[in-house]
């Protein structure tokens, strides 16, 4: 079965890029939930993060980093951003290649829905 951003990390289907890497792409979410709404992508297809293995825990922290850096360069981290990943039916994964959300540029509730 075709992956989406498997589809957008080749060039097969079109993204906004705000960034990318060896490791890792990222690009503008298509329904912003926030005035800043990243979504940082490896390159590596893994379905979620409980398909994570050992071999993966630097490629993840290689997501944090890279979503840190596109929160400086935006002039949020001052005031406060939101890093996650939404995990299987009950967070709502929707597209099933790992992605880590950046939000930030307004107030974000807590606890989330
Ligand atoms: P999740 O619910 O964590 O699986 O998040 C999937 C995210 O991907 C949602 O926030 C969608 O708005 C976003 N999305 C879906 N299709 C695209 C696309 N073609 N380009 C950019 N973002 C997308
Ligand atoms: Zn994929």
């Amino acid at each position: 079965m075709g992956c989406l951003f498997c589809d957008i990390i080749a060039g097969k289907r079109p993204s906004e890029a705000v960034y990318q890497d060896e490791l890792a792409v990222a690009f503008e979410d298509i329904h912003p939930q926030a005035p800043t709404h990243v979504l940082v992508v490896p390159r590596k297809h893994i379905t979620s993060l409980a398909e994570m293995t050992p071999e993966d825990e630097a490629l993840v922290g290689h997501l944090h980093r890279v979503a840190k850096e596109i929160a400086r360069e935006r002039g949020i981290d001052a005031r406060g951003y939101r890093t996650l990943f939404n995990t299987n039916r009950d967070a709502g994964q929707t597209v099933f290649h790992l992605h880590l959300h950046l939000l930030g540029g307004r107030g974000l509730g807590w606890p989330p829905g």
